[in-house]
């Protein structure tokens, strides 16, 4: 199976938290120099890879959100003690414990989120889910040193720490949505390399503060006015203790790229996908989602003007929104080739 790690570890070991994704974005950029006609930016910095086609061929977007969950610095308290706001919903229950850092105007400064020792807490405070404002980064620094590195604003991201795990897995923060811009970057290079058979225009979006609202979704699909667009997110694996089958469905990892077979796909598409994957033996599964429609960016550029014939796949994911977060890489390389596969076929 192919991967190119490298460009998978360095898009992940980027923080990119939402609104503040310039550094992931150029590694997308550079990554795709040389294989599409050219990249550029909008006004919140939505990254276009863009494979020019002859007016009359049809637009084609391909999109998947390279920001993160993290946060901006609120205060800091007399003693250096520094409290933060969140950009996404993070979980919370996992954030106590964390290392993170500070993008300060003279560079990073690291810090711990710490806890009272459980020794120490009575049973309701063990059980209780901690609010972000009774929680701190402790940078080690005297009080006078962090007030000359850190202001109020300043972006916060979890550290870095993404590794395989045995030959398939990876493990890492902001999988979601980082594996879905993977995937996009790897299509555009393939289609790049085959681009003399293409019949539309493809444009392979980094879209940014999907996060706090699918924002940069909307933006960008009013900018293409695409005639399809192909998003892909992370998706719920639910082959974990405690995740319902009855309730969420059935997805699994290494088990292919999940086809959403919610509103906000168009099910002819889905005929369509499901009729590539058979022929090439791509492996892919089905999700109803756990919503009729909404929590990604396929819901909004769905409904951009007269309506967008769009599609949601999905990577199956487990522990979302932890730092934790589990992928498989055989799910992303079938989400590759039935994108690729697809956007040839029309
Ligand atoms: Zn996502």
């Amino acid at each position: 199976m192919y991967m190119n790690s490298n460009f998978l570890m360095a898009l992940l070991s980027t923080p990119t938290v939402s609104g503040f994704e310039d550094a992931g974005c150029k590694i997308y950029e550079s990554y795709l120099n040389g294989y599409v006609d050219e990249c550029k930016r909008d006004i919140l910095g939505n990254s276009y890879a863009v494979l020019d086609a002859p007016e009359e061929f049809p637009m084609v977007m391909v999109e998947a959100h390279i920001d993160e969950i993290g946060f901006q610095v609120l205060y800091i308290a007399d003693d250096g003690r520094i409290y933060v706001r969140k950009n996404g919903g993070i979980d919370m229950q996992c954030i106590p414990g964390s290392r993170v850092v500070i993008y300060g105007n003279s560079g990073e400064v690291h810090g711990v989120i710490g806890k009272t020792p459980v020794h120490l807490q009575n049973g309701q405070e063990r059980e209780k889910t901690p609010e972000l404002s009774n929680l701190w980064i402790d940078t080690g620094l005297e009080a006078e040193e962090v007030k000359g590195k850190v202001n109020v604003g300043d972006v916060v991201a979890l550290k870095q720490d993404a590794e395989m795990m045995g030959k398939y897995r990876v493990t890492s923060k902001a999988l979601d949505d980082k594996i879905g811009v993977y995937v996009v970057a790897e299509v555009m290079k393939r289609l790049g390399n085959e681009r003399d058979s293409l019949r539309c225009k493809v444009q392979g979006v980094a879209t940014v503060q999907e996060e706090v609202g699918c924002r940069g979704a909307l933006a960008s699909g009013y900018t293409i006015m695409p005639d399809v667009s192909i998003s892909i997110d992370v998706d719920f694996a639910t082959d974990v203790p405690g995740c319902s089958k009855m309730k969420y469905g059935d997805i699994r990892l290494g088990q292919g790229v999940v086809v959403a077979c919610c509103l906000d796909s168009d099910m002819r598409i889905v005929e369509q996908l499901r009729g590539i994957a058979s022929e090439k033996s791509i492996p892919i599964q089905y999700s109803a989602r756990p919503y009729a429609t909404g929590g990604t960016n396929a819901s909004r550029i769905r409904t951009i003007r007269k309506g967008v014939r769009t599609v949601l796949l999905g990577i199956p994911c487990r522990y979302m929104h932890t730092p934790v977060e589990v992928c498989d890489m055989r799910d992303v390389e079938a989400a590759i080739s039935l994108i690729t596969e697809y956007v040839k076929s029309i």
